[in-house]
């Protein structure tokens, strides 16, 4: 077992019309940083995604975006970071913000944020990694995904070790504490398997 080192945040491009969501953006910036986890995000300025790695880069932590070439105008690729890969395509975008991250984080955010954690929790389901997930429920904002989730496992279409692959937490201040009591596993995470 590996301690983890780098998190991977999925989160929004948008900023949201409340201001709570970039606060907690923020906090997770700068708790990252604080505890020396290097941030692997998805390269942009803008909204929710530009509010963690700026408080993560302002505390000192190591910041790594993955942008693909098409969305360096559109989401603002940022200029600051310690590391950034111009990518080809989402796809491209999501094999390289796994392969770099021990572990995942998820923010308030919309239709990629949604297809970021859904993927991630698939391919942990199909058993390709064991990485932790936590999913940060500040204000409820991910409540109804965990009810879908849990309606499908009520249906049957979904396994009722489902919810397991994923940790909700009610606020942004629990999720270094739950990352560092899920240390990564060693499972083989060859990611051209994925
Ligand atoms: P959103 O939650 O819609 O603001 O999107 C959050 C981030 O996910 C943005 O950087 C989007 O560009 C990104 N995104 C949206 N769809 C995908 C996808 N299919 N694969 C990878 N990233 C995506």
């Amino acid at each position: 077992m590996n301690p983890i080192r780098s998190v991977c945040v999925f989160c929004g491009s948008a900023a949201g019309n409340r201001p709570g969501p970039a606060r907690t953006a923020a906090r997770l910036g700068t708790l990252l940083a604080g505890a020396g986890l290097r941030l692997v995000y998805g390269g942009g300025r803008a909204g929710l995604m530009g509010a963690v790695a700026d408080a993560a880069l302002e505390a000192g932590g190591h910041v790594t975006g993955v942008i693909p070439e098409f969305l360096v105008a559109r989401e603002r690729g940022h200029q600051g970071l310690g590391e950034m890969h111009v990518v080809d395509s989402m796809h491209a975008r999501k094999q390289k913000m796994f392969e770099l991250a021990d572990g995942f984080a998820v923010l308030p955010g919309g239709i990629g944020t949604l297809d970021e954690t859904f993927e991630i929790i698939a391919w942990k389901q199909l058993g390709l990694h064991d990485k932790p997930v936590v999913i940060v429920d500040e204000d409820g904002y991910w409540a109804k995904l965990d009810s879908l989730i849990g309606e499908l496992v009520a249906d049957g279409f979904a396994g009722p070790a489902t919810r397991a692959l994923y940790t909700m937490v009610g606020s942004v201040e629990d999720v270094v504490d739950v990352f560092a009591a899920m240390p990564v596993a060693t499972i083989d995470t060859d990611p051209t398997r994925l």
